[in-house]
């Protein structure tokens, strides 16, 4: 994965459509939300238990609905002046102190 190649597709991707405007943090955050919830919504039915992928839906259409999520979490971070790489691995150096590791 070429992070920095995705940030930029992103910018161009909005710039070209003219969507700035719309890419506040409430609206990103939402939209974010918005994925998220429809990433749910394929495994809604499933039992408990269940590791595989629903009959109901696709691989590709999970893909879509990871893509997505993907996409407005960069988009937030982007317009919020957020580094992604940066915050995800202090996030993990506080959740490694949070839950130690189990294996001696
Ligand atoms: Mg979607």
């Amino acid at each position: 994965m070429n992070f920095e190649k995705i940030k930029s597709d992103i910018e161009k991707f909005v710039s070209n459509r003219k969507w700035q405007d719309y890419h506040t943090p409430k609206n990103l955050s939402m939209a974010l939300s918005v994925e998220a919830s429809e990433l749910m919504e394929i495994f809604q039915w499933q039992m408990e238990n269940e590791k595989a992928y629903p009959k109901s839906a696709s691989k590709e259409q999970v893909e879509d609905e990871v893509a997505d999520v993907f996409f407005y979490l960069v988009r937030f971070c982007q317009i919020m002046n957020i580094d992604l790489e940066k915050a995800f691995y202090y996030k993990m150096k506080k959740n490694a102190e949070k839950y130690p590791n189990q294996i001696k």
